[in-house]
């Protein structure tokens, strides 16, 4: 099969792609039919020690450009990522299988967003100046960190791929971006436009593979920094391999966010919120809010208005602009997604609406609603990452923010109400790094995005990315004499 703008290699190295069939072969699969789009092959241990060579040889020049001079690079790509945004959109699709209606508006655009936000900052990059006592000051050079990694999850292959590198790049880094092994193809075509834009080569380099694709980079001398987009126990595993070389890490895990629904919300908007937060992606995205306390007195309400709006859910060919619900990543992920809804089952939850495979080719699961769950139940604890919805009740707003902190994660967290004292409370309240009043999983580049407690560690977007990818050197003046003991 052939697509627009199918990348020609497995590998994007050192301005160029890079083949080597030696590596472990990876099949593409179309999430939609099953069928197998492509084949890239895992980098090999040669393969790597290119990438990093190359990124290591070209960082030094880039950090020593002016920022505005980088950004300028940044800012292009960005504008050629939007002309080409319907191409890259299908390519997206072909990755993922989410509809083209998304990845039309969600994807490519997003990833233009980062670069054209911080190839604007790249130039104000600076240091500070301290005034001392007795005439003496310091001051403050931020430098780039160097060699990046970025490791990404499969939900969003082209977003991740620009969050990671254009703040990687503004700071006057080198990026070697690991897309999953499951949707590979994106990121290829980032680098190329990267590189079409004027990035010198070897400053944003690709390469496939498995985890230990991934371990190897992260373990690498010449690495000085890991980004990971991916679930917690991998998080684990990548934050202690950085740690053991000392190297910066950001790290944006796994999450069961809450999303709490008071009885004076808008009703339609809180459903709207739910359905965001629950069913965009078919479900596959770290921040959704999957645990939905609804106060008692709204309930069926809710899941009236709720299965109503559901009857809209337009599933079918993701290619088809009136589709609105698309295919699961993979065969595998629709698999886990299945055992939890079973689980669901047998542990008395209220199935109100899907809970099974849609007949046909391809990994088409229903949007499914359950009521009834209580705290401990397994898809109240656990992350499903699939279009799973558990509805739960709630009397007052002490025990559901208590409630909603119980969990081990801290992505993120939404409310909705009419009353915005009580909203800010509850914000106050989360245990949550990114938080939605009367909204759900809006994620502007202006602002943080990251998690607290197991959710991970450091931030992505915004001005706080760039403390993630620059370190301060610090510079101390003296103006009179050195007086020393002897
Ligand atoms: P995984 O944690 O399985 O994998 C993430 C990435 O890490 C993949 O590229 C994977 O490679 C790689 N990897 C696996 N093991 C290692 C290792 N030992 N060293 C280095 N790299 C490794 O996540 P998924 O891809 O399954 O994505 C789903 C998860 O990502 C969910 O838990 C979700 O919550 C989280 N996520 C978080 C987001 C956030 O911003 N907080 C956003 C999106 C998703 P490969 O898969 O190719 O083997």
């Amino acid at each position: 099969m052939t697509y627009p703008t199918q990348p020609t290699a497995s590998h994007f190295i050192n301005g160029a792609y890079v083949e080597d069939t030696a590596g472990a072969p990876i099949d593409v699969i179309y999430p939609a039919t099953g069928a197998v789009i492509a084949r890239v092959h895992a980098a090999t241990p040669a393969v790597i020690e290119q990438a990093i060579t190359s990124a290591r040889a070209a960082q030094g020049a880039w950090a020593a450009m002016s920022g505005t001079e980088r950004g300028r690079i940044l800012r292009r790509a960005a504008d050629m990522i939007r002309d080409r945004n319907h191409d890259l959109s299908v390519l997206e699709t072909y990755d993922t299988g989410k509809p083209l209606q998304e990845t039309l508006v969600a994807d490519a655009s997003s990833g233009a967003d980062a670069l054209e936000y911080f190839g604007g900052l790249a130039g104000s990059l600076t240091g500070e100046q301290i005034p001392l006592g007795d005439g003496n000051w310091a001051y403050t050079i931020r430098e780039a960190l160097g060699v990046c990694v970025g490791i990404g999850a499969w939900n969003y292959p082209t977003q991740i791929a620009c969050w990671k590198g254009a703040p990687a790049l503004a700071c006057g880094n080198a990026m070697i971006f690991k897309p999953s092994e499951t949707t590979p193809l994106s990121a290829l075509k980032v680098a190329e436009i990267l590189h079409e834009a004027g990035l010198p080569a070897g400053l944003y380099n690709v390469v496939q593979g498995m985890g230990e694709v991934g371990a190897a980079l992260v373990t690498h001398p010449l690495v000085d920094k890991v980004s990971l987009t991916g679930s917690v126990p991998t998080g684990r595993k990548v934050y202690a391999a950085a740690a053991a070389g000392m190297k910066h890490v950001t790290m944006e895990l796994g999450g069961k966010s809450p999303l709490v629904i008071f009885d004076d919300a808008d009703l339609d908007d809180a459903v709207g919120g739910a359905i965001l937060g629950n069913f965009y992606s078919s479900g596959q995205v770290c921040s959704n809010g999957t645990r939905v306390f609804v106060q008692r007195g709204i309930k069926e309400a809710f899941l009236a208005r709720l299965a109503e709006r559901l009857g809209g859910a337009v599933i079918g060919d993701p290619m088809d602009e009136t589709v609105n619900f698309g295919p699961m990543v993979s065969e595998g992920q629709l698999g886990i997604v299945e055992r939890y809804i079973a689980k669901g089952v047998e542990e008395g939850a209220r199935l109100i609406c899907g809970g099974k495979r849609v007949p046909g080719e391809g990994y088409y699961l229903e949007p499914t609603v359950f009521a009834d769950v209580h705290d401990d139940m397994v898809i109240a604890r656990e992350e499903i990452f699939g279009p799973v919805m558990c509805v739960l009740d709630f009397d007052d707003e002490a025990e559901v923010l208590a409630r909603a902190n119980e969990t081990e994660f801290g992505l993120a967290a939404g409310v909705f109400t009419r009353d915005l004292a009580r909203a800010h409370r509850m914000v106050a309240g989360f245990e949550a790094g990114t938080c939605f009043i009367n909204s759900y999983n809006d994620a502007p580049v202006e602002m943080p995005f990251g998690g607290v407690k197991q959710s991970g560690v450091g931030r992505e977007n915004s001005k706080a990315a760039i403390e993630h990818y620059s370190q301060v050197k610090s510079v101390f003046v003296r103006m009179g004499a050195v007086e020393a003991p002897f």
